[in-house]
């Protein structure tokens, strides 16, 4: 039986004492190398558990369990070598002023010693295809090239988990389908367990399993072709399947893999 590397049991959070609450009864796991998509409208509630699961927020109810842990003040900086995010706006992740500082810089805080920093600098961007930008500075990076060197960056620390929090939707949709298709290279490379928090219904077709998020609630938990196939239901909740989608989820059932947006 694969490992439970997350679970959320009854969690309900809010931003505070008189504000609402955002996240309702929320219960689910999550297994070891599995590829989850969370999927749901704006402020549907989403970035709130990427952000819960990365304990940068803490839940009024409930508990949130990682590897074995309860997330808490004490077990967080423990939890957060296991768990890589990556968001949406890519500027926001820099911090180094050549695309291998930045790499460096988790490994440095981690204290890493330098040899081993150099092989996971040559390593991760060459998982990501950024290996000959080195010595390039991020800004003059494309969208799509800084996300992959965020992706590089969180690699770098071998993490159990990576979360990608709305992560293609700045780019265009080549820039989108490349870094897909990067995740899903690495995540096999590295058997990592994998979430995906996207609205677009494009990016869950190459997950094994989809929880759709409606007000803070777990609305459905299911496979794509599943989910797919309550078309009208999801639109209903804000949500509307590409055709492209439910079309490279057939083909994926023959064994033809199509990453995703073949027709954009
Ligand atoms: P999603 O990622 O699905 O768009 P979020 O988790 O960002 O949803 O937001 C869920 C709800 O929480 C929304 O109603 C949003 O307005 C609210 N919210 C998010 N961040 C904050 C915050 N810092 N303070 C107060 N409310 C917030």
């Amino acid at each position: 039986m694969r490992k439970k590397v997350i679970e959320f049991r009854n969690v309900s959070f809010r931003y505070g004492d008189e504000q609402p609450w955002v996240l309702r009864n929320c219960t689910f796991e999550i297994y070891e190398k599995e590829w989850i998509a969370i999927i749901g409208h704006n402020g549907s509630g989403k970035s709130t558990i990427a952000k819960l699961l990365n304990g940068l927020l803490s839940p009024q109810e409930g508990e949130i369990i990682i590897d074995g842990q309860q997330v808490n003040q004490d077990t967080i900086w423990n939890i957060r070598k296991d768990v890589g995010m990556v968001f949406q706006n890519p500027d926001n992740q820099f911090v180094g002023t050549t695309v291998q500082d930045d790499v460096a810089f988790g490994m440095e805080n981690r204290g890493f010693v330098r040899e081993e920093m150099i092989k996971r600098i040559d390593e991760t961007l060459s998982a990501v295809g950024m290996q000959d930008y080195l010595l390039t500075e991020p800004h003059r990076l494309s969208g799509g090239q800084k996300q992959r060197v965020a992706i590089a960056s969180v690699l770098a620390i071998s993490p159990q988990v990576l979360i990608l929090d709305e992560a293609t939707a700045m780019l265009d949709p080549k820039g989108r389908k490349e870094i897909m298709q990067t995740v899903s290279d690495v995540q096999e490379k590295n058997d990592l367990t994998l979430i995906t928090i996207t609205h677009d219904l494009h990016e869950v077709v190459q997950a094994e399993r989809v929880i759709v998020m409606n007000n803070g609630e777990i609305w459905d938990e299911a496979l794509p072709r599943e989910i797919f196939s309550k078309k009208e239901a999801l639109r209903k909740i804000g949500l509307d399947v590409p055709f492209v989608a439910i079309l490279a989820d057939e083909l994926k059932e023959v064994g033809i893999k199509i990453t995703q947006e073949p027709l954009n």
